[in-house]
């Protein structure tokens, strides 16, 4: 059975990953500090409590037995956060992912699959987004993520590492059987912050009706968490079968607007969600959606679960766990 080392395998999308590697039969043991993941999101047995920047206990995490590939969700990902407070983003972002490469290095685990993200293209002059656009991040989240896409590439030129780098549209739904789920603390994506305006009756702010876009409000691609989780399988699969480094974006290539999203859970959920338009949030593009034809043809993966109702319902299930 290969094994499979998951960083931040706690968190949201890592936490999906590692039960479908488990689904797929690999073995996996994952490497989280609990900083911002849930202790219940792991089995005990599996967890080694590690912070990214102790490149030592990673080395010793990679000796316990032979590793075949890593796959490094651990980031931080808030937005706002990383330009209030840049250096906890370049630290945990950036220095973490490069202490983890040094063990890596000397550990001989030379496979990896990194979680990038659509803000890597900041504000993109072509959609649905093909891979080839430049990158143009207009936020430090996503210049973290464009540096270490940069550091992959250097490490394959010089010390053999292959890597695959999915980047992600709008990750969101969760686990059809409600066996983990979204729990950011403080939650900012768009779904969960619905769901708590329904239990609450304190109405969402919603982000801008005056865009460019049919409805006004803006345009993104929600994939479903599992389906994204499953394009890490098919990554790991590539990279175990000899394929050479890739980029890929991970997206349905199908659009929803916030309206649109609000009328979905609506209806999903049978009550009415209690909303205000407010302006627009800094930094928002109109409208991203991923152009994914390159994982689909290279990797044959696609969306199963990305139906936005089927979103609502497995998001709603968890929440309501
Ligand atoms: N959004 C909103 N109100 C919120 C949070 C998000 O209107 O409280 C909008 C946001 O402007 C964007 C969409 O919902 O158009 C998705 O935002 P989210 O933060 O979930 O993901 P992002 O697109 O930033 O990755």
């Amino acid at each position: 059975m290969k094994r499979i080392l998951v960083t931040g395998g706690a968190g949201y999308i890592g936490s999906h990953a590692t039960l479908e590697l488990l689904d797929a039969g690999y073995d996996v043991v994952v490497v989280d500090n609990l900083s911002r993941g849930h202790r219940r999101a792991v089995e005990p047995a599996r967890l080694r409590e590690v912070d990214l920047l102790d490149t030592p206990s990673l080395i010793r995490v990679m000796q316990e037995a032979p590793v075949a590939a890593v796959i490094h969700f651990a980031a931080y990902i808030a937005v706002g956060e990383s330009m209030k407070n840049p250096a906890l983003y370049f630290r945990n972002n950036v220095a973490g992912s490069i202490s983890l490469l040094a063990a890596m290095q000397e550990a001989d685990v030379r496979n990896i699959v990194f979680s990038s993200t659509a803000a890597v293209y900041g504000m993109p002059s072509v959609v649905p987004i093909p891979e080839t656009l430049p990158y143009a991040p207009i936020n430090v989240y996503g210049e973290t993520k464009v540096m270490i896409e940069k550091v992959l590439d250097w490490f394959g030129q010089t010390q053999n590492f292959r890597s695959v780098c999915l980047r992600y549209f709008n990750a969101s739904g969760a686990d059809p059987a409600a066996r983990t789920g979204e729990d950011h603390e403080p939650e900012t994506h768009l779904i969960p912050l619905l769901f708590q305006a329904i239990r609450t009756g304190v109405p969402a702010t919603l982000f801008g009706n005056d865009y460019p876009t049919p409805d006004g409000s803006c345009i993104r691609d929600y994939i479903h968490v599992s389906d994204l989780a499953r394009a890490h399988i098919g990554a790991v699969d590539w990279l175990l079968k000899g394929g050479e480094s890739r980029k890929f974006n991970v997206g349905t290539g199908a659009g929803y607007s916030v309206k649109e999203v609000v009328d979905a859970i609506a209806r999903v959920v049978g009550q009415p969600v209690p909303h205000v338009w407010g302006p627009r949030r800094e930094g928002d593009p109109a409208l991203l959606v991923a152009d994914s034809s390159k994982l689909q043809g290279e990797l044959g993966w696609s969306p199963r679960d990305s139906a936005l109702d089927r979103i609502v319902e497995t998001a709603w299930r968890w929440y309501n766990r």
